[in-house]
């Protein structure tokens, strides 16, 4: 069992993951029965009946989930989309408002905009440093919900959850905070004013560029019953295996964050040295914008670093195609380094809106690997401009 006082590292390895009570196998085991025998019509054993409602291995990574972010119930989903349309769709109504942050992760506006707008959901994307236009963009839709990313993709800003939770709760809305970036290591957003915290696990939670999935959490049971609802209804679970990756990446992610934190401290520094660099952006610098609320709010600065080139779109191409230990990929937060074009890769969907992203700019995803070797790859990189 694990309680509110301990430290994240002790929940991260203990919630949810009592010994299997037959054998005492010190891991809970991976159940992949997708039914479950009745004692008697209606007689469940432990309310076990059917797969996509629940599953023991799913439920030890909820319970996992919830105890990494302070919550009192978490909901494991199939990809980090699926937690976000999932959630959209348990608490909006056609009709209804979502006020996001300007620089979303294309996918969620993507969803948001392309596929719930079709269904009748409006949204209006607002800088959230902008505290006037937030409250404004709140009242004048009615949102319902006000969803903010912080550390953001691929753009690093950062947002005062507590600042917006505020304004959200003085107009009566929700607030979503996307702690993908972060991570519950660094920030338990539940505990700063959010109401709703989503993850897409495929990347530090997992951790291994092994598992896609996705988690919702909430800390009010009205709410947790809405999701489960939906989750249920519609079927986006993760499966067995799934969520047996996930719990597993769970239980290292403290240790990996620190690796991640100092490693993307040193990439960052000397990127910031180099004449081929216009902008590194990188909440751990003390001229961030963002650097005194990430303090604040955050136990460490993460593994991402944008970087931007004065040599402009044709030097990100050149880098991003010669680097050999950071591997061209999208997605980001495992232990290997990785290297993103985002205008043409992960924000190729949102390209020509206002959240388009700047065509010099390649985002870092650092690994775990020696700081020196991943140092000396951008070296010879940067020998080829
Ligand atoms: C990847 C990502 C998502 C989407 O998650 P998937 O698991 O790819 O569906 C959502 N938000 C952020 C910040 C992401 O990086």
């Amino acid at each position: 069992m694990t309680e509110n006082h301990q430290g994240a590292n002790t929940r991260f390895v203990h919630a949810g993951q009592e010994f299997e009570p037959v054998t005492g196998a010190v891991v809970p085991p991976l159940h992949f029965s997708s039914t479950y025998a009745q004692d008697g019509i209606g007689g469940l054993r432990n309310g076990y009946e059917y797969g996509r409602g629940t599953n023991p291995t799913r439920d030890a990574l909820q319970a996992q989930l919830a105890g990494a972010e302070f919550g009192t119930h978490a909901f494991s989903f199939s990809s980090g989309l699926a937690a976000e349309d999932s959630l959209i769709r348990a608490i909006l109504r056609p009709g209804d408002h979502i006020v996001l942050g300007n620089d979303a992760y294309g996918g969620t506006f993507r969803l948001i905009d392309r596929v719930l707008g079709d269904w009748g959901i409006g949204n209006t994307p607002v800088n959230m440093a902008d505290e006037a236009a937030l409250a404004a963009a709140i009242e004048k839709n009615k949102a319902k919900l006000v969803w903010v990313e912080t550390p953001s993709n691929p753009m690093m800003t950062i947002t005062d959850i507590a600042k917006v939770a505020e304004i959200a709760h003085a107009a009566g809305a929700l607030l979503v905070v996307d702690n993908t970036f972060a991570s519950p290591f660094l920030q338990q957003p539940l505990t700063l004013g959010a109401d709703i915290v989503v993850h897409s696990t495929t990347k530090y939670i997992g951790g291994h560029s092994d598992v896609v999935g996705g988690a919702v959490i909430v800390k009010d049971a009205q709410l947790a019953e809405k999701i489960g609802f939906i989750q249920f209804a519609v079927g986006a679970v993760s499966g067995p295996m799934d969520a047996f990756l996930t719990t597993r990446g769970l239980k290292t992610l403290g240790v990996r964050m620190r690796a991640h934190s100092e490693n993307a401290a040193q990439v960052a520094g000397w990127l910031r040295e180099r004449s081929e660099v216009e902008r590194v952006l990188y909440p751990g610098f003390e001229d961030h914008p963002g650097h005194e609320i990430a303090k604040k709010q955050m136990s460490g600065f993460g593994g991402m670093v944008s970087v931007q080139f004065t040599g402009g779109e044709s030097a990100a191409r050149k880098i991003a195609e010669s680097t050999k230990l950071f591997t061209l990929a999208e997605s980001l937060g495992g232990i290997e380094s990785l290297m993103n074009y985002p205008s043409e890769m992960t924000h190729a969907s949102v390209k020509g809106t206002e959240l388009a992203v700047p065509v010099n700019l390649l985002r870092l995803s650092v690994g775990i690997e020696d700081p020196a070797d991943l140092i000396e790859d951008l070296d010879k990189a940067f020998a080829n401009l």
